[in-house]
């Protein structure tokens, strides 16, 4: 039976169930932090704990305090994970997908091994900002040989289940674009699923499965995550499923927060959905939360990865989804992309 690699071990299609395929349970995205403020309030705020007591400002200023960028501790993603588990679900892929965006191998297997639940692991490299100065010199083969040597091997041991690479903006910094054809290259080795952070604003999509087909890449196994901004753009996302990539809604459960990119609501992008499932590409659709804040996490007064089975399948199922949709969308789709 086909099967996708988890922190555990192979994982069979038939035990993913319920899937949110695009999370984070350990990350580090302060590299998207601005410098620390000069001004003694700004300052003060930037290095505080995130904690309940000033929720309210972490919403208005998500980036602006480097804790709330930061998951690092096992009991909380333990306990938020049991949370997910206690309403059905069964698998999450971690996308933090290296130590640079502060991936933790052993705290994934910990977690899995707590709460029963699989956990898939990432591997590639992220956008620009996170990496160093060595890592932008790297050549095409280079990364290739790393993506691919910790794809066999694990990292500590712990094996990863797909490959990720990132992008800040337009597709157009060599660095970023070095890390799409490497693990197109490697995907085309291994047989992986690939999930690609694009350029979030615009339609340039199609460049990405450009520059992936001509290293050999499946594009069947493509994921183009965060899709939610340009999911207005109905006829430029179906041209992407034309060519096999899967779409991925990955902003559920954070439109509360003051950021462009978590600014729609749960109900605008249901609407998207349904517009390609008319379209015929319900096979090509995933969704998920993006947890990578602590304000998002439950402990902290956010929705946490239960949100998708606790609030947004119930939405789904009012807004006209059948449950066999629900169930492509959530379960057997993540099971087909991934498993080989
Ligand atoms: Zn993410």
């Amino acid at each position: 039976m086909p099967s996708v690699m988890g922190v555990k071990g192979p994982i069979a299609e038939s035990d993913l169930g319920l899937t949110l395929p695009h999370e984070h349970l350990f990350v580090d995205l302060s590299c998207y932090c601005p410098s620390e403020p000069q001004n003694e309030v700004g300052k003060e705020f930037y290095h505080r704990e995130v904690s309940l007591s000033i929720r309210d400002q972490v919403v208005d200023h998500p980036w602006d305090i480097v804790d709330n960028t930061r998951l690092n501790n096992l009991s909380t993603a333990i306990e938020e994970v049991l949370l997910y588990a206690a309403l059905g679900g069964k698998t999450i892929t971690d996308l933090s997908c290296c130590t640079a965006m502060g991936r933790l191998p052993e705290g994934l297997l910990k977690v899995a091994e707590n709460t029963g639940i699989n956990v898939i692991m990432s591997c590639g490299r992220y956008t620009l900002p996170s990496m160093t100065e060595q890592d932008r010199r790297m050549s095409v083969a280079d990364v290739e040989a790393q993506i691919f040597n910790e794809f066999i091997n694990g990292a500590n041991g712990i094996m990863p289940g797909l490959l990720k690479s990132g992008f800040t903006s337009k597709i157009d910094h060599d660095a970023e674009i070095c890390t799409l054809r490497a693990v197109g290259r490697v995907q085309c080795r291994v047989g992986c699923a690939v999930a690609i952070h694009p350029y979030i604003w615009e339609s340039e999509s199609h460049l990405i499965l450009d520059i992936l087909e001509e290293e050999g890449c499946d594009l069947k196994r493509v994921i183009l995550c965060h899709q939610d901004y340009l999911g207005i753009k109905s006829d430029y996302l179906n041209s992407l499923c034309k060519r096999g990539a899967y779409l991925e809604f990955d902003t559920f459960g954070c439109g509360w927060i003051n950021d462009a990119m978590w600014q729609q609501t749960d109900a605008v992008k249901i609407g998207f959905l349904k517009e390609q499932v008319k379209l015929g590409n319900a096979d090509h659709l995933l969704i998920s939360g993006d947890i990578c804040l602590k304000i998002m996490l439950a402990t902290w007064g956010g929705t946490g990865y239960a949100h998708i089975p606790k609030t947004l399948i119930p939405a789904m199922r009012t807004a006209g989804f059948s449950n066999d949709l629900i169930h492509l969308l959530t379960v057997e789709n993540p099971s087909r992309v991934y498993c080989h």
